[in-house]
């Protein structure tokens, strides 16, 4: 499920923020570890955050999956706002299918909030544009490819329990 070439270490001096220096691991999603939790069966491993997994510095968490949705799954898009919008009530996470899987993308997210939270973890280090885990940008709500400003479920879930979040490029970013 990780990916197996990372240099032992090199995550840890790419990222800034890691389990040695902040208390708890670092939350990642899941699928940046290389687990095939996304909608089409895949994963999208990114070798820093896997490396990290391998070594027990980060928790890989997929909200998704935490709310009981299974792999695969129809895509889904947030409509009305974005994951501040969809806490509060004000948007809702529509499948292409014309679905509504807003109570499972919440329930997914306060758990997966929850056990960061419980565990110390500091900061998380998510996949961009995903309706969860996107930081700063995701789909418009329209299943047609195109992108809007704003947060995902779990982010904002994570940012309100105080955790920070981030994408990996620019995790690495801060490093240089
Ligand atoms: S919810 Fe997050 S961890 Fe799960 S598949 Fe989507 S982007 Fe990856």
């Amino acid at each position: 499920m990780v990916a197996s070439d990372a240099d032992p270490g090199r995550p840890i001096r790419l990222f800034s923020v890691n389990s040695s220096s902040q208390g708890g691991p670092l939350v990642v999603s899941a699928c940046l570890a290389g687990f095939k939790c996304r909608y089409d069966g895949g994963a999208k491993p990114d070798r820093d955050v896997a490396g990290l997994a391998a070594e027990g510095l980060a928790l890989p968490l997929c909200a998704e999956l935490m709310g009981g949705l299974p792999v695969p799954r129809p895509p889904a898009e947030i409509v009305g706002g974005d994951g501040e919008d969809v806490l509060d009530g004000h948007a809702r996470v529509i499948t292409r299918d014309g679905e509504d899987v807003t109570d499972a993308f919440v329930r997914g997210a306060n758990a997966a909030a929850v056990v960061a939270a419980q565990m110390g973890c500091p900061a998380a280090v998510l996949q961009e544009r995903s309706p969860s885990c996107g930081v700063r940008t995701i789909y418009d709500g329209t299943h047609s490819g195109k992108l809007k400003q704003g947060c995902g479920v779990l982010a904002a879930a994570l940012r309100r329990r105080g955790i920070a979040v981030v994408t990996a490029g620019v995790a690495r970013e801060r490093r240089r």
